[in-house]
C-alpha cells in the first residue's frame, strides 16, 4: 500500500469495482477500502449453510439494469440466463387451485393463462399496452443513464413525438402509476402482479404523492431497454468476481476488513484514516468517491444525514437451501414452469393496498406479500454435483410490505414472526410446508436464514435497509443545478457518489460507478499536465472510456 493515490473508493461493492476498473484502466492508481471482509457488497454469492455446498446470492440475485456498453468496455465475461417463465400466480377460483403464468418464451401462453383467470383476452391486450408504455419510456431514456443528465423538460420533449410516446410520459412520469394502472387493467391479480415492480425494495402504494412508486416500476422496466430480468450464471458473487478481477487486472488495490475511522473532505488532497490489522494507516488522495450511500458519508463528513420520506427499506429476505421443492396445488404447469419465474404470493392489488395500510400503522400485515425464486431451475452450478444429484435446489423469498420502522425496535423478535408469516403465505399454495422440505445442517438446524432491513442495513450500511441504498431517482435532473451533471456530485470538491446513492444509481447495474469514472476522467482532462499519478508506478493502459452511444 502507498501514502498516495489518484483515488481512493470506500466501498467495494459492484459499483465501485466499475469505477476502479474504468479509472484504473485510465492509469490511475486507485485503492479500495471496504468493511466487510469479502468483496461485492449487496453483490455476492456465499456459502450460507457451511455444511452444504451450495453457493447463494445472499442479497441481490437478478439482472437486468446492467449496461452491455460497460459489459463490452469491461471486457465482462458474464452470462445472464433467461428464465422461462417471466412470473407464476396462484390463485383459487370456484375452489379449485389454478395459476397465472407468463411466459418469457411463449406468448400464446400467457394468453391462454390470462383468457383462463378473466374469462376474456381483454385483459391481456390491455397488460400488452400497458407495457408498450414502459418499452417506449426505455426507448427514450434507457441509453441516457450513460450520459449527463438531462433537464425534465427536455426529457419531456423527447416524449412529445407520438400519442403513444406522450401517453407514457404522463402515466409513468406525471401522475401516480396506480392511476394508468388502474385505466389499464381491471382484473384485481393482474393489477397487483403489475403494481409488484413499483413496491420492490420501497415502502409505498399505488397512487403515492411522491411517485417513489413510478421512479421504482421504471427501474424494473427499462433495462437494457427490455426490463428483463436474467440469472447470472454462478450467482450474483459471478458479477462481483467478473468486476475484481477486472479491477485488479487495471491495477486497482483492495483491502477488506477495513475499520475507516475519519475522512478529510476539504483540502485539494483528501485525507483517509482507517484501520488495517490492528494499525492505523493514513492515505492522501486527489478523488474520492463513496460506493457506499449518502448516510454512512454523512456519518464520516461530520454531517447530518436528512433522508427523504421515501428512503426508508422495506425489505424482507429469506435464503433457504431446500432437500426437494415442494409440489404445487395447481396441476396445471409443470413444477419447472411455475417454480423457475417469479413466484407472487399474496399479492393482489386490493391485499398490497391493505398491507401497506397495516404496515404503515406499525404492524406486520395480516397477508404478508411476497415473491420467492428457484434460481437452481436455471442455473444449477451454484450447488455441488452432489446436491444436485440428490434433488437440491435454492429458494430465495423477497417479501414486501416490510419497512424498517417494523423492526427497528425488536428486530429479533419481529425478524421470527415475520418470517413464520410470509412462510405461512407460500405455504397455502404447497402440498408440503416449504419447512418439511428444508436441508438441515450437521447441529440439526434448518437452512433457513432471514434478513430484515435493520439486518441489511447493518451489514451493508445500506440506509433502513433500503436496497437501492435511498429511494430510487428519475432517469433525468429534477433540479436546475442537475442538469449537465453526471449525478455523482456531493458538496465537496473532487468527492463524488459511485454506488446507489447518486442520481441514477440503484440495482446491479454499474451505472453510477460509470458515471463517476467518467466525472473524474473529465476533470483529469479539462487539468492542465494530468493526470498525475502518485501511487504505484504502471503502465498507463491505453484503453479510454468509449463514447456513449
Ligand atoms: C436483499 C436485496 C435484494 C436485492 N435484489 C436485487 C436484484 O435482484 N437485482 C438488482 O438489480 N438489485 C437488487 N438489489 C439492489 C442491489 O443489490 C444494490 O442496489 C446494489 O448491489 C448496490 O451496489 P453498490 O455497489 O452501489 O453498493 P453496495 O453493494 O451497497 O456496496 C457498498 C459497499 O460499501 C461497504 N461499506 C459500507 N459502509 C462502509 C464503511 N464504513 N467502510 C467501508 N466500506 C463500507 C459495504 O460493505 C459494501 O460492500 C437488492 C438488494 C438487496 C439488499
Amino acid at each position: 500500500m502507498n501514502s498516495r493515490y489518484d483515488v481512493v473508493i470506500l466501498g467495494a461493492g459492484h459499483n465501485g469495482l466499475v469505477a476502479a476498473s474504468y479509472l484504473g484502466r485510465a492509469g490511475l492508481s486507485v485503492l479500495l477500502l471496504e468493511k466487510n471482509d469479502y468483496i461485492g457488497g449487496a453483490t455476492t454469492s456465499q456459502k450460507v449453510f457451511p455444511d452444504y455446498e451450495a453457493r447463494l446470492s445472499r442479497y441481490s440475485y437478478l439482472v437486468s439494469l446492467f449496461p452491455e456498453k460497460i459489459i463490452r468496455d469491461l471486457g465482462l465475461k458474464l452470462e445472464l440466463r433467461q428464465r422461462a417463465t417471466g412470473s407464476f400466480t396462484p390463485y383459487i377460483k370456484s375452489g379449485q387451485h389454478d395459476g397465472l403464468l407468463i411466459s418469457n418464451v411463449d406468448e400464446g401462453q400467457s394468453r391462454r393463462s390470462i383468457i383462463d383467470l378473466t374469462g376474456s383476452e381483454t385483459e391481456f391486450e390491455q397488460m400488452k399496452k400497458f407495457y408498450a408504455l414502459s418499452r417506449v419510456f426505455a426507448e427514450h431514456a434507457w441509453d441516457t443513464m450513460l450520459e449527463l443528465l438531462v433537464a425534465k423538460e427536455e426529457m419531456k420533449r423527447r416524449f412529445d413525438v407520438d400519442d403513444v410516446s406522450r401517453e407514457a410520459w404522463r402515466s409513468l412520469a406525471e401522475e401516480p402509476l396506480g392511476r394508468a394502472l388502474e385505466r389499464y387493467l381491471q382484473d384485481d391479480l393482474v393489477r397487483g402482479l403489475v403494481l409488484t415492480d413499483a413496491k420492490v425494495g420501497i415502502f409505498t402504494h399505488p397512487h403515492d404523492p411522491s411517485l417513489v412508486q413510478n421512479r421504482c416500476f421504471l427501474y424494473h422496466l427499462i433495462g437494457n431497454k427490455t426490463g428483463e430480468w436474467k440469472v447470472p450464471v454462478g450467482g450474483m458473487g459471478a458479477v462481483a468476481r467478473e468486476l475484481e478481477r477486472t479491477a485488479r487486472s487495471a491495477g486497482a488495490e483492495l483491502l477488506t476488513n477495513v475499520n475507516l475511522v475519519a475522512l478529510d473532505l476539504k483540502g485539494k488532497k483528501k485525507t483517509v484514516e482507517f484501520q488495517i490489522d490492528g494499525k492505523q494507516q493514513t492515505v492522501e488522495t486527489r478523488f474520492l468517491l463513496a460506493n457506499f450511500g449518502r448516510n454512512v458519508l454523512a456519518k464520516y463528513s461530520g454531517k447530518t444525514y436528512e433522508p427523504g420520506t421515501v428512503d426508508e427499506g422495506s425489505v424482507f429476505k429469506i435464503n433457504m437451501l431446500l432437500r426437494r421443492l415442494p409440489k404445487l396445488k395447481a396441476k396445471k404447469y409443470s413444477m419447472a414452469e411455475a417454480w423457475c419465474g417469479t413466484f407472487h404470493s399474496d399479492e393482489g392489488y386490493e391485499q398490497m393496498n391493505a398491507s401497506y395500510e397495516q404496515a404503515a400503522k406499525g404492524r406486520l400485515p395480516d397477508k404478508t406479500p411476497c415473491e420467492v425464486y428457484c434460481h437452481t431451475l436455471t442455473d444449477e452450478s451454484i450447488l455441488s454435483p452432489e446436491l444436485r444429484e440428490r434433488g437440491f435446489h435454492t429458494i430465495t423469498l423477497f417479501g414486501l410490505d416490510a419497512p424498517y420502522s417494523l423492526f427497528a425496535k425488536n428486530n429479533e423478535i419481529v425478524r421470527k414472526q415475520a418470517e413464520k408469516k410470509f412462510l405461512e403465505s407460500m405455504n397455502q399454495w404447497l402440498e408440503e410446508p416449504l419447512e418439511d422440505c428444508l436441508a438441515v445442517a450437521r447441529d440439526g438446524s434448518p437452512c433457513i436464514e432471514s434478513k430484515s432491513p435493520v439486518d441489511i442495513e447493518n451489514s451493508l450500511g445500506m440506509y433502513h435497509g433500503n436496497i437501492f441504498q435511498d429511494a430510487p431517482t428519475w432517469p433525468f435532473a429534477t433540479k436546475k443545478e442537475q442538469v449537465g451533471t453526471w449525478g455523482v456530485e456531493t458538496e465537496w470538491e473532487n468527492v463524488f457518489l459511485c454506488g446507489s446513492s447518486a442520481l441514477r444509481g440503484g440495482a446491479v447495474s454499474g451505472i453510477p460507478g460509470h458515471n463517476a469514472a467518467r466525472k473524474v476522467l473529465e476533470i483529469i482532462k479539462k487539468t492542465p499536465n494530468c493526470p498525475s499519478r502518485t501511487g504505484t508506478k504502471r503502465p498507463t493502459s491505453n484503453v479510454e472510456l468509449s463514447k456513449s452511444r
